[in-house]
């Protein structure tokens, strides 16, 4: 008889996107003349960089040449990629990374809901909360339990590490800067989290899509700027909010060499060899003129380009950020990160606070709730809207909150 993973069916549904998409559609049938403005949105708006343009129009000219052609490219991602990877994103800020550890994807969504392909079914796995939530749900489709580590105002929105009486969680997933609250972690903080990696034997799935953000100074750009995580942590990149390739589908995550596991017959295995045994099985390898697309992001035009394009939203989160402040609100993210994490005042719970700003500001938000039990009580904030939208979106928030007041 067939019979299903019914490990899908304790999915919660996909609940969060979906009713916020139900609740502003039927608003927007009723108020058909209101003209919202949505800041919930996790993707990208502006085009992609010009230099980015160019080498796909060179890429794809080459596709159109029997000399220049390319078919079914490395699995695991053309060297010249790799390379350029390894020269601009870790060698340059001195981290010992060869491109042999570095895998080409089509975006990290695929990557970290994939990896646990090659883990055990028993490990059980840490996540922070609120939490991106393509962890959660790819590890509940494979049975695994899971907990979570609050972050909340009161702790200052920095997990805590497992009780030291309590077993040790084989999985620990971290996000920084993080997706929703916006906030980073210390070289201190983060050192922590691996030094209790590598004293209990778990792994690190450290997802550091949000890296092009940070601009504090000491904010660790890669979790290998920590001492001992070659041998204890992955690392996952994506192209997507750092040079707009959401539509494009383009990231790379790093397996160092030095992460060996034991198995049951007291054999070692390199992680990185597994993990391209199972992409050599089921994935093909990113387009070739994609590739070439995420090349030129580290020509000196292409940075340029590209942090331009970041400038812009941080500055929307800079104007986010002093507005809401302004107002009283104790906002959180916004200054390594293109999101703010706002309380909802008035002890509103993040639905409310949400179905407020949809009917009475005509904003659309994303609530907290949604990411995690933690996050109740806050909504998301986005900084990849339009200037002008960003702006006017501030005005009606304000008006909003004065009239709460009145
Ligand atoms: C957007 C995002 C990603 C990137 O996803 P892609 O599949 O590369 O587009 C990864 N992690 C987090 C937390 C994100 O918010």
């Amino acid at each position: 008889m067939l019979t299903l993973n019914e490990n899908f069916l304790q999915l919660r549904q996909n609940y969060l996107f979906a009713e916020i998409a139900r609740r502003v559609s039927a608003f927007q049938q009723e108020h058909p003349d209101v003209r919202l403005i949505r800041l919930g949105i996790g993707d990208v708006t502006r085009p992609l960089p010009p230099a980015v343009i160019a080498a796909l129009h060179q890429a794809v000219d080459e596709q159109a040449a029997a000399e220049t052609f390319r078919g079914y490219g490395p699995e695991q991602g053309y060297l010249f990629l790799r390379e350029a990877i390894v020269k601009g994103d870790y060698a340059s800020r001195g981290l010992d990374i060869s491109p042999d550890e570095v895998f080409v994807n089509d975006g990290a969504k695929s990557d970290t809901g994939n990896f646990t392909d090659i883990l055990g079914r028993d490990n059980s796995v840490l996540v922070t909360d609120p939490v991106y939530p393509v962890y959660v749900d790819s590890n509940t489709m494979a049975g695994r339990t899971i907990s979570y580590a609050p972050c909340l105002a009161s702790n200052g929105f920095v997990p805590a590490l497992p009780d030291a009486d309590g077993p040790a969680p084989e999985l620990i997933y971290l996000c920084y800067p993080n997706n929703p609250t916006g906030t980073t972690l210390t070289a201190p903080q983060l050192q922590q989290w691996v030094d209790y990696a590598l004293s209990h034997g778990s792994l690190l799935l450290f997802d550091s899509a949000y890296e092009a953000y940070i601009s504090t100074p000491g904010v660790p750009h890669s979790i290998y700027e920590l001492e001992g995580a070659r041998r204890c942590a992955v690392e996952f990149r994506s192209f997507s909010k750092t040079a707009g390739f959401t539509g494009l589908r383009c990231g790379y995550t790093v397996v160092p060499r030095d992460i060996v596991v034991t198995t049951s017959a007291g054999t070692t295995v390199p992680l990185a060899d597994l993990w391209r045994r199972r992409q050599s099985t089921k994935f093909n390898g990113t387009p070739y003129i994609v590739q070439r697309a995420a090349e030129s992001i580290y020509s000196p035009e292409g940075r340029a380009q590209v942090r331009a394009t970041i400038a812009y939203y941080m500055e929307n989160a800079r104007i986010m950020r002093e507005a809401l402040t302004s107002l009283g609100l104790e906002v959180c993210g916004g200054r390594d990160a293109p999101y703010l994490w706002v309380p909802a005042p008035q002890g509103m719970d993040s639905w409310t606070f949400f179905g407020r700003l949809l009917q009475e500001a005509h904003v659309v938000t994303t609530p907290g709730a949604g990411f995690g039990p933690s996050g109740e009580g806050y909504i998301r904030l986005t900084a990849f809207g339009d200037r002008s939208e960003t702006l006017e979106a501030m005005k009606r928030m304000a008006k909003w909150t004065e009239g709460l007041r009145g």
